[in-house]
Protein backbone atom coordinates (compact mmCIF):
# COMPACT_ATOMS: atom_id res chain seq x y z
CA UNK A 1 0.00 0.00 0.00
CA UNK A 2 0.95 3.54 -0.75
CA UNK A 3 0.35 6.94 0.65
CA UNK A 4 0.23 9.26 -2.14
CA UNK A 5 -0.34 12.18 -0.07
CA UNK A 6 2.65 11.13 1.86
CA UNK A 7 4.91 10.91 -1.71
CA UNK A 8 3.50 14.56 -2.56
CA UNK A 9 3.98 15.93 0.77
CA UNK A 10 7.72 15.04 0.73
CA UNK A 11 7.98 16.04 -2.30
CA UNK A 12 6.80 19.59 -1.34
CA UNK A 13 9.38 19.91 0.97
CA UNK A 14 11.96 20.10 -1.26
CA UNK A 15 9.92 22.09 -3.75
CA UNK A 16 9.62 24.81 -0.71
CA UNK A 17 12.73 24.38 1.16
CA UNK A 18 14.69 26.86 -1.14
CA UNK A 19 14.12 29.15 -4.57
CA UNK A 20 15.84 26.00 -6.28
CA UNK A 21 13.06 23.64 -8.23
CA UNK A 22 13.01 20.72 -7.41
CA UNK A 23 13.12 17.22 -9.43
CA UNK A 24 13.10 14.05 -8.44
CA UNK A 25 14.78 10.83 -8.76
CA UNK A 26 12.62 8.18 -10.01
CA UNK A 27 15.29 5.62 -11.52
CA UNK A 28 15.13 2.18 -10.36
CA UNK A 29 11.39 2.25 -11.00
CA UNK A 30 10.54 4.99 -8.72
CA UNK A 31 12.84 3.24 -5.65
CA UNK A 32 10.85 0.23 -6.11
CA UNK A 33 7.46 2.27 -5.13
CA UNK A 34 6.33 2.35 -8.93
CA UNK A 35 8.47 5.11 -11.48
CA UNK A 36 4.94 5.46 -13.83
CA UNK A 37 2.77 6.13 -10.99
CA UNK A 38 5.64 8.16 -8.95
CA UNK A 39 5.62 10.56 -11.65
CA UNK A 40 2.30 11.20 -12.28
CA UNK A 41 1.68 12.00 -8.73
CA UNK A 42 4.31 14.31 -9.03
CA UNK A 43 3.58 15.97 -12.18
CA UNK A 44 0.45 16.58 -10.97
CA UNK A 45 1.83 18.56 -7.86
CA UNK A 46 4.04 20.60 -9.79
CA UNK A 47 7.20 18.48 -10.41
CA UNK A 48 8.77 18.87 -13.65
CA UNK A 49 12.03 17.15 -13.81
CA UNK A 50 12.40 13.41 -13.63
CA UNK A 51 15.60 11.02 -13.72
CA UNK A 52 16.25 8.08 -14.62
CA UNK A 53 19.56 6.11 -15.00
CA UNK A 54 19.30 3.73 -18.09
CA UNK A 55 17.28 4.13 -21.58
CA UNK A 56 15.29 1.09 -20.91
CA UNK A 57 13.25 2.76 -18.22
CA UNK A 58 12.04 5.66 -20.03
CA UNK A 59 9.11 3.65 -22.67
CA UNK A 60 7.29 2.34 -19.42
CA UNK A 61 7.36 6.52 -18.78
CA UNK A 62 5.65 7.52 -21.51
CA UNK A 63 3.44 9.05 -22.42
CA UNK A 64 4.82 11.95 -20.39
CA UNK A 65 2.70 14.69 -19.01
CA UNK A 66 2.55 18.26 -20.78
CA UNK A 67 5.65 20.36 -19.43
CA UNK A 68 7.58 17.25 -18.14
CA UNK A 69 11.50 16.44 -18.89
CA UNK A 70 12.79 13.21 -18.14
CA UNK A 71 16.66 12.45 -18.16
CA UNK A 72 18.89 9.77 -18.03
CA UNK A 73 21.70 9.65 -15.71
CA UNK A 74 23.61 7.34 -17.27
CA UNK A 75 24.46 9.45 -20.81
CA UNK A 76 24.50 7.51 -24.00
CA UNK A 77 26.64 4.94 -25.79
CA UNK A 78 27.22 4.63 -29.25
CA UNK A 79 25.12 1.71 -29.22
CA UNK A 80 22.32 3.44 -27.49
CA UNK A 81 22.06 6.61 -29.76
CA UNK A 82 18.98 4.69 -31.88
CA UNK A 83 16.90 4.78 -28.65
CA UNK A 84 18.23 7.84 -27.57
CA UNK A 85 17.07 9.87 -30.57
CA UNK A 86 13.84 8.13 -30.87
CA UNK A 87 12.83 8.98 -27.06
CA UNK A 88 11.64 11.74 -25.52
CA UNK A 89 14.93 12.25 -23.22
CA UNK A 90 17.89 13.91 -22.43
CA UNK A 91 20.55 12.63 -22.02
CA UNK A 92 23.32 13.45 -18.73
CA UNK A 93 26.04 13.44 -20.68
CA UNK A 94 29.35 11.95 -18.42
CA UNK A 95 32.26 11.81 -20.54
CA UNK A 96 34.24 13.81 -23.39
CA UNK A 97 33.32 10.54 -25.66
CA UNK A 98 29.50 10.96 -25.23
CA UNK A 99 29.70 14.86 -25.45
CA UNK A 100 31.52 14.11 -28.68
CA UNK A 101 29.11 11.27 -30.15
CA UNK A 102 25.48 13.53 -29.23
CA UNK A 103 27.36 16.84 -30.80
CA UNK A 104 26.56 15.21 -34.12
CA UNK A 105 22.76 15.29 -33.21
CA UNK A 106 22.71 18.90 -32.36
CA UNK A 107 20.19 18.66 -29.76
CA UNK A 108 20.66 19.68 -26.12
CA UNK A 109 22.09 17.64 -23.26
CA UNK A 110 22.53 17.80 -20.15
CA UNK A 111 26.10 17.13 -18.54
CA UNK A 112 27.95 15.66 -15.68
CA UNK A 113 30.79 17.05 -14.10
CA UNK A 114 33.02 15.33 -11.47
CA UNK A 115 33.58 17.46 -8.33
CA UNK A 116 35.84 14.70 -6.35
CA UNK A 117 33.48 11.71 -6.05
CA UNK A 118 35.37 9.86 -8.98
CA UNK A 119 32.99 7.76 -10.62
CA UNK A 120 31.06 9.61 -13.10
CA UNK A 121 31.79 12.77 -15.34
CA UNK A 122 33.55 15.27 -16.79
CA UNK A 123 36.83 16.54 -15.58
CA UNK A 124 36.28 20.26 -13.95
CA UNK A 125 39.34 21.34 -15.92
CA UNK A 126 38.47 20.36 -19.09
CA UNK A 127 34.57 20.70 -19.13
CA UNK A 128 34.61 24.04 -20.54
CA UNK A 129 36.70 23.10 -23.76
CA UNK A 130 34.58 19.95 -24.13
CA UNK A 131 31.63 21.18 -24.06
CA UNK A 132 31.94 24.23 -26.18
CA UNK A 133 29.40 25.41 -27.73
CA UNK A 134 27.01 22.80 -26.87
CA UNK A 135 23.23 23.66 -25.50
CA UNK A 136 23.73 22.41 -21.85
CA UNK A 137 20.07 22.51 -20.65
CA UNK A 138 21.63 21.60 -16.87
CA UNK A 139 25.07 20.93 -15.69
CA UNK A 140 25.48 18.52 -13.38
CA UNK A 141 27.18 17.23 -9.95
CA UNK A 142 26.51 14.57 -7.02
CA UNK A 143 27.82 14.85 -3.76
CA UNK A 144 29.63 12.02 -1.98
CA UNK A 145 29.31 12.70 1.60
CA UNK A 146 26.02 14.02 2.45
CA UNK A 147 25.01 11.77 4.76
CA UNK A 148 27.16 12.84 7.52
CA UNK A 149 27.08 17.18 6.90
CA UNK A 150 29.80 17.78 8.98
CA UNK A 151 32.34 15.62 6.11
CA UNK A 152 34.59 18.66 4.52
CA UNK A 153 33.90 16.74 1.34
CA UNK A 154 30.74 18.37 0.83
CA UNK A 155 31.87 22.13 1.21
CA UNK A 156 34.89 21.15 -1.08
CA UNK A 157 32.49 19.42 -3.85
CA UNK A 158 30.33 22.87 -3.51
CA UNK A 159 33.08 25.24 -4.15
CA UNK A 160 34.68 23.17 -7.29
CA UNK A 161 31.59 23.11 -8.84
CA UNK A 162 30.55 27.08 -8.32
CA UNK A 163 34.10 27.20 -10.05
CA UNK A 164 32.90 25.09 -12.71
CA UNK A 165 29.74 26.70 -13.24
CA UNK A 166 31.46 30.71 -13.08
CA UNK A 167 33.02 28.98 -16.20
CA UNK A 168 30.97 26.36 -17.63
CA UNK A 169 27.42 28.25 -19.73
CA UNK A 170 24.52 26.22 -19.02
CA UNK A 171 21.03 27.15 -18.80
CA UNK A 172 20.76 25.49 -14.90
CA UNK A 173 23.20 24.11 -12.59
CA UNK A 174 22.58 21.35 -9.88
CA UNK A 175 24.55 19.43 -7.66
CA UNK A 176 22.31 18.15 -4.49
CA UNK A 177 20.28 15.22 -3.59
CA UNK A 178 17.83 14.49 -1.09
CA UNK A 179 20.86 14.86 2.08
CA UNK A 180 22.22 17.40 -0.08
CA UNK A 181 19.50 19.58 -0.18
CA UNK A 182 19.50 19.81 3.74
CA UNK A 183 23.09 21.11 3.81
CA UNK A 184 21.24 24.62 3.34
CA UNK A 185 20.99 26.96 0.35
CA UNK A 186 24.71 27.29 -0.73
CA UNK A 187 23.84 23.89 -2.22
CA UNK A 188 21.14 23.98 -4.10
CA UNK A 189 22.18 26.01 -6.91
CA UNK A 190 19.03 26.19 -9.87
CA UNK A 191 17.67 22.54 -9.23
CA UNK A 192 17.92 19.77 -6.74
CA UNK A 193 17.56 16.28 -7.10
CA UNK A 194 16.14 14.60 -4.44
CA UNK A 195 15.36 10.82 -4.68
CA UNK A 196 15.30 8.82 -1.74
CA UNK A 197 13.64 11.50 0.63
CA UNK A 198 10.72 11.32 -1.60
CA UNK A 199 10.18 7.55 -0.87
CA UNK A 200 10.30 8.25 2.92
CA UNK A 201 13.74 7.49 3.55
CA UNK A 202 16.03 9.60 5.79
CA UNK A 203 15.01 13.41 6.43
CA UNK A 204 13.37 16.34 5.15
CA UNK A 205 15.55 19.72 4.28
CA UNK A 206 13.91 20.79 7.51
CA UNK A 207 14.98 18.12 9.80
CA UNK A 208 11.94 15.86 9.91
CA UNK A 209 11.63 12.17 9.25
CA UNK A 210 10.45 11.71 5.51
CA UNK A 211 7.11 10.62 5.46
CA UNK A 212 6.35 7.05 5.35
CA UNK A 213 5.04 6.07 1.97
CA UNK A 214 4.86 2.66 1.74
CA UNK A 215 3.43 -0.57 4.46
CA UNK A 216 3.48 -3.81 3.39
CA UNK A 217 0.09 -5.84 3.77
CA UNK A 218 0.47 -9.65 3.86
CA UNK A 219 -1.61 -12.65 4.53
CA UNK A 220 -1.68 -14.75 7.69
CA UNK A 221 -1.53 -18.27 6.01
CA UNK A 222 -1.61 -20.00 9.58
CA UNK A 223 -1.74 -19.65 13.32
CA UNK A 224 -0.18 -22.25 15.81
CA UNK A 225 0.44 -22.61 19.41
CA UNK A 226 3.89 -23.53 20.20
CA UNK A 227 5.01 -24.32 23.81
CA UNK A 228 7.72 -23.41 25.80
CA UNK A 229 10.87 -24.65 24.39
CA UNK A 230 10.04 -25.54 20.90
CA UNK A 231 11.80 -23.48 17.89
CA UNK A 232 10.11 -21.79 15.40
CA UNK A 233 11.69 -21.54 11.19
CA UNK A 234 15.19 -22.65 9.44
CA UNK A 235 17.96 -23.12 12.04
CA UNK A 236 15.65 -22.45 14.71
CA UNK A 237 16.68 -19.35 15.69
CA UNK A 238 13.67 -18.42 17.89
CA UNK A 239 12.92 -20.40 20.80
CA UNK A 240 9.83 -19.86 22.56
CA UNK A 241 10.23 -18.87 26.00
CA UNK A 242 6.40 -18.31 26.96
CA UNK A 243 3.35 -19.94 25.60
CA UNK A 244 3.28 -18.45 22.29
CA UNK A 245 1.01 -17.73 19.30
CA UNK A 246 2.69 -17.45 15.82
CA UNK A 247 1.14 -16.21 12.73
CA UNK A 248 3.04 -17.80 9.66
CA UNK A 249 2.69 -14.87 6.47
CA UNK A 250 2.94 -14.93 2.93
CA UNK A 251 5.86 -12.11 2.85
CA UNK A 252 9.29 -13.14 2.81
CA UNK A 253 12.69 -11.78 1.29
CA UNK A 254 11.71 -12.87 -2.10
CA UNK A 255 9.38 -9.95 -1.85
CA UNK A 256 12.06 -7.48 0.07
CA UNK A 257 11.63 -8.37 3.19
CA UNK A 258 15.08 -8.28 4.27
CA UNK A 259 16.68 -12.10 5.82
CA UNK A 260 18.18 -9.28 8.11
CA UNK A 261 14.69 -8.82 9.64
CA UNK A 262 14.80 -12.44 11.31
CA UNK A 263 14.20 -11.63 15.17
CA UNK A 264 14.42 -8.11 14.35
CA UNK A 265 11.32 -6.82 12.11
CA UNK A 266 7.73 -6.63 13.50
CA UNK A 267 4.43 -6.61 12.04
CA UNK A 268 1.12 -4.32 13.24
CA UNK A 269 -1.93 -6.39 14.39
CA UNK A 270 -4.53 -4.44 15.65
CA UNK A 271 -1.86 -1.62 16.96
CA UNK A 272 -0.04 -4.24 18.47
CA UNK A 273 3.58 -4.67 17.63
CA UNK A 274 4.05 -8.64 16.91
CA UNK A 275 7.98 -9.21 16.79
CA UNK A 276 9.50 -11.21 13.67
CA UNK A 277 9.87 -15.07 14.93
CA UNK A 278 13.53 -16.76 13.61
CA UNK A 279 14.35 -16.37 10.10
CA UNK A 280 12.63 -14.42 7.35
CA UNK A 281 12.64 -17.32 4.62
CA UNK A 282 11.78 -16.91 0.83
CA UNK A 283 8.52 -16.47 1.05
CA UNK A 284 7.45 -16.80 4.64
CA UNK A 285 7.85 -15.00 7.85
CA UNK A 286 6.53 -15.87 10.87
CA UNK A 287 5.52 -12.79 13.64
CA UNK A 288 4.51 -13.33 17.63
CA UNK A 289 1.41 -12.52 17.98
CA UNK A 290 0.60 -13.74 21.81
CA UNK A 291 -0.21 -9.91 22.47
CA UNK A 292 -2.53 -9.33 19.89
CA UNK A 293 -5.29 -12.52 20.50
CA UNK A 294 -7.83 -11.73 17.52
CA UNK A 295 -5.16 -12.49 14.86
CA UNK A 296 -6.62 -15.29 12.88
CA UNK A 297 -5.84 -17.09 9.57
CA UNK A 298 -6.70 -15.64 6.56
CA UNK A 299 -6.48 -11.72 8.17
CA UNK A 300 -4.29 -9.23 6.58
CA UNK A 301 -1.24 -8.04 8.60
CA UNK A 302 0.02 -4.74 8.25
CA UNK A 303 4.04 -4.34 7.89
CA UNK A 304 5.00 -0.60 8.03
CA UNK A 305 7.82 0.01 5.94
CA UNK A 306 9.47 3.05 7.32
CA UNK A 307 12.45 2.79 5.54
CA UNK A 308 15.11 3.87 8.49
CA UNK A 309 13.70 2.04 11.46
CA UNK A 310 13.89 -1.27 8.64
CA UNK A 311 17.29 -0.78 7.79
CA UNK A 312 18.45 -0.08 11.71
CA UNK A 313 16.67 -3.63 12.35
CA UNK A 314 18.03 -5.28 9.29
CA UNK A 315 21.70 -4.00 8.89
CA UNK A 316 21.20 -2.70 5.29
CA UNK A 317 20.61 0.83 3.92
CA UNK A 318 16.95 2.29 3.36
CA UNK A 319 17.97 2.65 -0.32
CA UNK A 320 18.68 -1.19 -0.72
CA UNK A 321 14.81 -1.93 0.94
CA UNK A 322 13.26 0.27 -1.42
CA UNK A 323 14.46 -1.14 -4.40
CA UNK A 324 14.15 -4.80 -3.17
CA UNK A 325 10.35 -4.22 -2.97
CA UNK A 326 9.47 -7.26 -4.63
CA UNK A 327 7.28 -7.78 -8.03
CA UNK A 328 4.91 -10.36 -6.30
CA UNK A 329 3.73 -7.07 -4.59
CA UNK A 330 0.75 -5.09 -5.87
CA UNK A 331 1.38 -1.27 -5.56
CA UNK A 332 -2.32 -0.24 -4.43
CA UNK A 333 -2.01 3.34 -4.38
CA UNK A 334 -4.31 5.48 -1.64
C1 LIG B 1 20.12 8.71 -7.37
C2 LIG B 1 20.62 10.08 -7.58
C3 LIG B 1 20.06 11.16 -6.89
C4 LIG B 1 19.07 10.99 -5.77
O1 LIG B 1 19.79 10.68 -4.59
P1 LIG B 1 19.09 10.46 -3.18
O2 LIG B 1 20.22 10.24 -2.25
O3 LIG B 1 18.23 9.26 -3.31
O4 LIG B 1 18.31 11.69 -2.88
C5 LIG B 1 20.49 12.42 -7.22
N1 LIG B 1 21.42 12.61 -8.17
C6 LIG B 1 22.01 11.60 -8.84
C7 LIG B 1 23.05 11.89 -9.85
C8 LIG B 1 21.63 10.31 -8.55
O5 LIG B 1 22.22 9.30 -9.20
Amino acid sequence: MLDGAALVANWQAFATCGAAEAGAAIKADGYGLGARDVLLRLAAAGCQTFYVAHWQEVPPLLPLPAGVTLSVLHGVTPDEMEAALALPAVPVLISAAQVALWRQTGRPCEAMVDTGMNRLGLAPETAADVLAGMDVAVLHSHLACTEDATHPMNAAQRVCFADVAARVPAHRYALANSAGAALGAAFHFDLIRPGIGLYGGGLLPDGRPAHTVARMVARVLQVRDVPVGASVGYGATFVAARPSRIATVALGYADGYARGLSNAGWALADGVRCPAAGRISMDLAAFDVTEAAGVAEGDWLEIPFDPEAMAQASGRTSYELLVALGQRFERLWQ
